[in-house]
C-alpha cells in the first residue's frame, strides 16, 4: 500500500467522466488499497479514484466516528438507484479543493448500488453523512465538485482563490441575499462531536 499524490483543483482530471470497471483485477485491489491509504491518511472520509490520478469508477469511504473501529468500505461501479424528496444540508469540504467549506443542498436519503471487491453486487439505503458522502464521490466520477452547487456568488469568492477553474456549468440562481457566510458557521449546523466533519475532508475547528 502507498499513499498516492491528490489531484487538487484546478487539475483538469477533476472534470474528467470515470470509466466503469469490467473486473476485480488485482490492479483493482491494489488501488482500493491505496486509495483507502490516502484518504485515512488526509484525513478524509471519501476519496474518488480519479482524485488520485485515475479515472475508474471506484470510491472508498469510511463514515465511521473512531479510528480504533475503521468501517472501510470499497464501492466499484457505484450508482444512485433511488434519492428522497427530502433533501439535507451539510457543510461540505472536498480534498480536491483544500480548506474551502460550504453548505450544500442534497437528498436526505438515497439507494446506492455498487459492486464490492469480491464481485458481488450490493444494494444498501444511506442517511446523514453516509448519504451526503456517497453522492460526493459518485459526483467526482462524473467530473462533477461540490463547488457547482454553489450560488454565483459564493463561486465568484472562491474564484479569487481558483482563478478560472470554478465554472462548470452556470447555476441559474444566485442567492446574494441570502447573506450567508463561512465565517459565521462556527460551532453551528451538522457536525460529530465537535468535529466539524465534511467532505471528503475532516475539518476540526479549534477556538477562534
Ligand atoms: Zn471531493
Amino acid at each position: 500500500m502507498s499513499i498516492r499524490p491528490l489531484v487538487i483543483l484546478p487539475d483538469s482530471k477533476l472534470r474528467m467522466t470515470s470509466e466503469p470497471i469490467k473486473e476485480v483485477t488485482g490492479e483493482i485491489c491494489r488501488l482500493a488499497d491505496d486509495m483507502l491509504e490516502t484518504m485515512y491518511h488526509a484525513p478524509g472520509i471519501g476519496l474518488a479514484a480519479i482524485q488520485i490520478g485515475m479515472p475508474v469508477r471506484m470510491v472508498t469511504m469510511d463514515v465511521s466516528k473512531s479510528e480504533d473501529e475503521r468501517q472501510p468500505m470499497v464501492l466499484i461501479n457505484p450508482e444512485i438507484v433511488w434519492a428522497s424528496e427530502e433533501k439535507r444540508v451539510y457543510e461540505e469540504g472536498c480534498l480536491s479543493i483544500p480548506e474551502y467549506y460550504e453548505e450544500v443542498e442534497r437528498p436526505d436519503r438515497v439507494r446506492f448500488r455498487y459492486m464490492n471487491l469480491q464481485g458481488e453486487t450490493i444494494e444498501q439505503d444511506a442517511d446523514g453523512l453516509l448519504a451526503t458522502c456517497v453522492q460526493h464521490e459518485i459526483d467526482h466520477l462524473n467530473g462533477v465538485l461540490f463547488i457547482d452547487y454553489l450560488s454565483r456568488l459564493k463561486r465568484d469568492r472562491l474564484r479569487l482563490s481558483f482563478p478560472h477553474h470554478v465554472d462548470h456549468f452556470d447555476p441559474a440562481e444566485d442567492d446574494a441575499c441570502s447573506g450567508k457566510r463561512l465565517e459565521a458557521k462556527h460551532g453551528s449546523g451538522p457536525s460529530l462531536d465537535g468535529t466539524v466533519v465534511l467532505l471528503d475532508a475532516i475539518q476540526v475547528v479549534g477556538p477562534e
